[in-house]
């Protein structure tokens, strides 16, 4: 299930009353930090970054033993989340799964399951932004841990000459510190230096900080696992330090 962003004001309902009735909550550390107040009295199973796949082990013996397990995961879960990989390991243990999750009936001969969705950290930073996703975009990780660094420069290209608005996600490696830079190289290949680039750090938790600049001047120092960028197309301009992608109505309709 989805914890959105951080702060408790932007988890869905349907994600505070999973992890009110769940036996027990399975988790990155950080992550279930964030939702303390809900983990009052239960049993809670938190661990470090990476340890995605013995969370998720974990997470599904529980719950074939009976528990009903909240396996967390920060924004939205089924992106560069941890929905993904609970399908992955049923599929590849031949887990029998249901759509059901804490609504459904318990069954003996499958594990009810239930993806609930939250708002994404893209969705967090557009609206502390101002509108910056108004037109078509796509989303890039720059994580090279799982991917190939080629295949994210292919998409990074493929995005920037198709003019999407396009999100950068986990923009710093701690093997390869370098890798915004890199993307950056790539982008100015097809887009002007002078496009806004929407920082964004600690959207909706503690330490928010979140700034407006250009491709060219996008200094890579600031910027850590907690930040996510949002450059622009062609179209997208800076007004009264708020970044939008105008979508065309006033030059269709006129003002
Ligand atoms: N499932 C998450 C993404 C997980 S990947 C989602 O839907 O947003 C982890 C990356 O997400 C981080 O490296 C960072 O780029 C971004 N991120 C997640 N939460 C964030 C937040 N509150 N503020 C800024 N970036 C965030």
């Amino acid at each position: 299930m989805s914890l959105g962003p951080g702060s408790v004001d932007y988890l869905a309902p349907r994600a505070a009353d999973a992890l009110r009735r769940a036996d027990v909550i399975v988790g990155y550390k950080t992550y279930v930090q964030l939702v303390e107040e809900f983990a009052q009295g239960k049993e809670v199973r938190a661990s470090g970054m990476r340890k995605e796949m013995d969370r998720c082990r974990e997470a599904l013996d529980l719950a074939l033993e009976g528990r009903r397990v909240a396996l967390v995961s920060g924004g939205d879960a089924g992106i560069y989340g941890m929905a993904g990989l609970v399908f992955d390991l049923c599929r590849a243990r031949d887990i029998a799964v249901r759509k059901g999750g804490f609504h459904a009936n318990a069954s003996p001969d499958a594990l009810p399951v239930e993806v609930i969705p939250g708002i994404a950290a893209f969705n967090a930073a557009a609206s502390l932004l101002g509108a910056p996703l108004m037109h078509d975009f796509a989303s890039v990780s720059l994580s090279d841990h799982l991917t190939p660094w080629e295949i994210i420069e292919k998409r990074l290209d493929a995005a920037a000459v198709a003019d999407f608005v396009i999100a950068l996600y986990n923009p710093r490696s701690a093997t390869r510190p370098d890798v915004l830079d890199r993307a950056r190289a790539v982008l100015l290949r097809h887009r002007a230096g002078d496009t806004p680039v929407g920082v964004v750090h600690k959207a909706m938790r503690d330490g928010q900080r979140h700034w407006v600049t250009t491709l060219d001047e996008m200094a890579s120092e600031e910027v850590d696992m907690q930040t996510v960028l949002l450059v622009g197309n062609s179209h997208t301009y800076v007004w009264n330090g708020w970044m939008v992608t105008p979508r065309g109505y006033l030059d269709k309709y006129g003002v």
